[in-house]
């Protein structure tokens, strides 16, 4: 019999318990800070849960080799395979966003949660402060048993409030791992000489994002205008492909507002009209009037992104290096790290759950 601890009730901790519920050769510990479980799996996809891509592809997280690797082993169709197994039924949109038929994440979590098996037992309200080795296993705080395994799958301080993440996973502070400090993720930017009357304002864009004049990444998708910076999913997406670059001095987001008529001839309209009223937002049309701007090239400086509090996830996390194959960490036998614990992290549409469930279905296939 092997005694597993898994730290966080989370994505990747309640799938790795729901697949190690019923065997007869695991005892499993859940540890749970929180009164509840899965508190991030409710909030994704906004209460819907995206809960992976059809098209996964390894160039939408910020390791693409490393993901090359994952998707070798874990697809989109295995994974679809064995949330169906568990009796969730799906659907995908035509961007291969998979989400619970029943549009509800709650339908998830009751799918992962249900009809646990005795030899899984959940200890809700136990935030972990240590993990300590004694003779080849791992003592948990003062559980009274040692455990075989640990996986650690408590996750980052994304979209936590400063006072909520103090402290988070200092049970890992004694084991000295490398790794990159946690940096808010899919969040927007601030930007620095903000046109305030644009707040408020929805449209739909090319948004690029440029460093030194050199395009780094481009999309289409809708934009919200904040009190001080910029927001959407497609922002959400630059966000993530700006905390990729090691230096981020002279950025910029470039805004196309007449993408869905590129070649429509602005200077024509203007020497017709005398007005962009007929072509842009008002709020746009009113900028517009006290100081005219390309509507195909609107610059943006940043200045940076919006706190934690308001990242879906963080960039960094604990580093590949510190990891074999099998997710177990190379210099602590016996202790393995799954989902956003670790230096992964992708860009909108169902990426991260897939990485948090595809590790936890790597570590359920190697204990
Ligand atoms: C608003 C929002 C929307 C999102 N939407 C999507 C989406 O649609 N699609 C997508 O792919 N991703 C989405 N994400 C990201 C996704 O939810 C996360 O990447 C994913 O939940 C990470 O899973 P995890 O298991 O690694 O960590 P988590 O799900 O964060 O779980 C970690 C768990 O560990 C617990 N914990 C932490 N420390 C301890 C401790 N010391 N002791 C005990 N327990 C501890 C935490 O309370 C938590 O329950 C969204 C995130 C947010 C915030």
């Amino acid at each position: 019999m092997k005694r597993i601890a898994i730290i966080g009730a989370g994505a990747s901790g309640l799938f790795l318990a729901k697949k190690l519920s019923g065997k007869k050769d695991f005892e499993v510990v859940v540890f749970e800070k929180n009164k509840q479980a899965g508190t991030k799996l409710r909030a994704s996809g906004g209460g819907k849960c995206n809960l992976f891509n059809t098209y996964v592809d390894s160039d939408c997280y910020n390791n693409a080799a490393f993901a090359e690797k994952l998707l070798q082993k874990i697809t989109p169709a295995r994974l679809l395979q064995e949330f169906e197994e568990m009796g969730l039924r799906m659907m995908a949109d035509e961007e291969g966003r998979v989400y619970p038929l029943s549009q509800f994440s709650q339908t998830v979590l009751d799918v992962l949660m249900e009809n646990l098996s005795p030899n899984v037992c959940m200890k809700m309200e136990h935030e972990v402060q240590k993990i300590m080795s004694q003779d080849g296993k791992w003592l948990v705080d003062d559980d009274p048993m040692p455990f075989d395994v640990v996986v650690c799958a408590s996750g980052t301080p994304a979209n936590m409030i400063p006072k909520n993440r103090k402290g988070y996973n200092s049970y890992l502070a004694n084991f000295n791992i490398s790794t990159t400090p946690f940096q808010p993720s899919l969040v927007g930017f601030k930007i620095k000489d903000y046109p305030k009357i644009l707040s408020g304002c929805r449209v739909k864009v090319i948004a690029s994002l440029y460093q030194n004049n050199q395009l780094i990444h481009e999309e289409p998708g809708e934009v919200t205008f904040k009190d001080d910076g910029i927001s959407g999913i497609v922002i959400l997406n630059l966000s993530a492909y700006y905390n990729r670059l090691e230096d981020k001095r002279n950025c910029f987001v470039e805004l196309n507002f007449l993408y869905l008529e590129d070649d429509y001839d602005v200077a024509e309209h203007l020497r017709k009209h005398h007005s962009m009223k007929g072509l842009l937002h008002p709020k746009l049309n009113e900028l517009y009037e006290r100081q005219p701007f390309d509507v195909k090239k609107f610059k943006m400086e940043i200045e940076g992104l919006y706190d934690l509090a308001y990242a879906q996830v963080c960039h960094g996390g604990i580093e590949l290096s510190e990891i074999n194959d099998d997710f177990s960490l190379k210099r602590f036998p016996g202790v393995f790290v799954t989902g956003e614990l670790l230096d992964v992290d992708g860009i909108c549409g169902g990426y991260n759950l897939f990485f948090a469930f595809a590790s936890a279905l790597i570590v359920a296939e190697n204990l």
